[in-house]
């Protein structure tokens, strides 16, 4: 596991993973479930799209409670929604929590070819551009992505070129259109854990 050699291995303390696949990384969540030095952040189609967890209410015990943070989010949201859901509830945690390296787990899933998230290229450009920013401001531009699922190679492909680009140096997409209501509620209830 990366993280955990991260920590073992290679000195880094506090590890922030983000996972943008579509479905929710339910074995991620059990392995950082207790642990104070790994904040889980993820979005995902809620349930009872499979595999069913990642509930808002899914927070981590003892240490790590409020250091799980699941996004559960409508079929079809798209990029507004995304988008406002990293500007709004990841942006303040990472700046509460101040990782020293940040992982992505990175699907591509979500893309409107593939499983209902109708996220566009753009949409994986502008997240790929908020974590980035986040890399730098806070750990040194310390940032690895792991590719993870996509099953629709078309979009799978041009979906990891348009990441690449952005983390190349590209500019970003702007997207700037308001995201679905549900955002706002799960940022409130997210938000009392970064204070
Ligand atoms: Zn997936």
């Amino acid at each position: 596991m990366t993280a955990a050699h991260a920590q073992a291995e290679l000195g880094c303390e506090r590890v922030l993973i983000i996972d943008w696949d579509v479905h929710h990384g339910n074995g991620t969540q059990d392995i950082f479930w207790a642990s104070p030095n790994v904040l889980f952040f993820d979005t995902h189609r809620a349930a009872p799209f499979y595999p069913g967890t990642g509930n808002k209410e899914e927070v981590g015990v003892g240490l790590d409670e409020g250091l799980t943070v699941n996004v559960p989010l409508p079929a079809g949201c798209g990029d507004p929604s995304l988008v406002k859901a990293y500007r709004e509830i990841l942006v303040p945690a990472v700046e509460w929590f101040k990782p020293d390296l940040i992982l992505v787990s990175a699907g591509f899933d979500m893309h409107r070819l593939d499983l209902c998230m109708n996220l566009s290229y753009s949409g994986f450009g502008a997240l790929s551009g908020i974590v980035q920013e986040l890399a730098d401001n806070h750990c040194g531009g310390r940032l690895a992505m792991v590719l993870e699922g996509g099953y629709h190679l078309e979009s799978l492909a041009r979906g990891v070129r348009t990441v690449l680009e952005v983390l190349a140096g590209g500019d970003p997409p702007e997207i700037e259109e308001p995201g679905i209501s549900e955002v706002a509620g799960l940022a409130d209830f997210h938000r009392d854990a970064f204070r």
